[in-house]
């Protein structure tokens, strides 16, 4: 895991005391509403006016990530970016984040200080303070939970529950490429398990591994409802596939769904990859996972704002409840159900 030949040091060596030491020493704070951070018995916020948005998860050796391909930097800043998602779905800012770690002896010093490195880049990139934590051991595998803290004005805060007949469906980015480079990465490490010579083949792929490995969240967009005066009727992050976010968002809101398949964005190499693999790329998009892009609905009046804008795709409307969840298909113009696949493997 390491470049250099230096051995590793075992997490005994250091002691928890000295372990989080290591791991928290260089933190910077970029809030001014972080008071107390690392080193007491509790962090303290200092909330002006607004409401505080929490939210936390938990990514587990075997279940959501696998060591074997996963750099661990990238591991870090994907347990950080996954939380703050959250929070920008609430249509709120994160501000600090607490790190709770779980390692087993397997693990050395210099592999966590790694999984540091990645965490401390999100912090930097998304100017939020790491406050505290939890370090234990794990008898089996690496546990990372992230809790993130937000504010926003009570005013803006947006909800699943808010969607509208006759409003519009947005989605930001684009979809399925996460999928997409899991595949890569599966059939990639198959091949390595039967032959350990051969060397990985992922030239052309490093839009969609990336959007695996070390995806980002649309901290963007939430400035941008800022600056615009938009206030979303509803919104939720694309953690597990378009289809399923979408019933989420419907049922909350007890609406109907209507989206049409050429209107959702699919990056060209999600294209190409998914039909090398003889899949079918709007089933990445819509039951493929760990997207991160938000979607949203806007009521119609906002169309001539949103319609031009880069990273942002309509793809339909929101219905009555009663008309149910479709999707128009691409060609034949059929309506085709939409159904709650969710990403299996990545149980919540
Ligand atoms: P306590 O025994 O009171 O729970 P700890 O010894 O667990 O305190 O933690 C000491 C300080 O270090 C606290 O401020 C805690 O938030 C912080 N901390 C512990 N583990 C981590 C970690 N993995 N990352 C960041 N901060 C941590
Ligand atoms: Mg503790």
């Amino acid at each position: 895991m390491n470049e250099e030949q230096k051995e590793p040091t075992p997490l005994t060596e250091v002691g928890e005391f000295g372990l989080i030491e290591r791991l928290t020493k260089n933190i910077k704070f970029h809030q001014k509403s972080s008071l107390v951070g690392v080193g007491d018995d509790a962090a303290v916020i200092k909330n002006e006016d607004e409401v505080t948005v929490v939210t936390t998860d938990m990514l587990v050796e075997g279940v959501h990530f696998d060591l074997l391909y996963t750099p661990l930097k990238h591991l870090g800043y994907k347990s950080v970016v996954v939380n703050l998602s959250d929070i920008y779905a609430m249509n709120a800012k994160p501000k600090q984040i607490t790190v709770s770690i779980a390692a087993s002896n397997r693990i050395s010093v210099e592999a966590l200080e790694e999984i540091y490195e990645g965490i401390q880049l999100a912090c930097e990139i998304y100017k939020v303070d790491l406050v505290g934590g939890d370090t234990t051991s794990s008898l089996s595998g690496l546990i990372i939970s992230v809790t993130a803290i937000g504010t926003a004005s009570e005013s803006r805060i947006v909800k699943r529950n808010g969607a509208k007949e006759n409003d519009l469906i947005c989605v930001s980015g684009d979809l399925g490429a996460a999928y997409a480079g899991l595949q890569v990465l599966e059939r990639e490490k198959s091949v390595y398990q039967e032959n350990q010579n051969m060397q990985p083949d992922l030239s052309g792929k490093d839009y969609i591994l990336e959007r695996q490995l070390k995806p980002e969240a649309r901290m963007e967009l939430v400035q941008f409802f800022e600056k615009e005066g938009i206030q979303p009727s509803a919104m939720i992050d694309i953690s597990d596939g378009l289809s399923s976010e979408l019933i989420h968002l419907a049922k909350a809101s007890e609406v109907g769904i209507q989206i049409y398949e050429d209107k959702i964005p699919i990056d060209p190499t999600t294209v190409t990859t998914m039909e090398e693999l003889n899949l079918n790329p709007t089933l990445a998009a819509l039951n493929g996972g760990e997207d991160y892009e938000l979607l949203f609905t806007i009521p119609l009046d906002y169309h001539d704002k949103i319609k031009n804008t880069p990273g942002v795709s309509i793809i339909g409307h929101v219905t009555d409840k009663n008309a149910g969840y479709f999707m128009v298909a691409k060609g034949t113009e059929s309506m085709v159900e939409i159904k709650a696949q969710g990403w299996q493997s990545n149980m919540e």
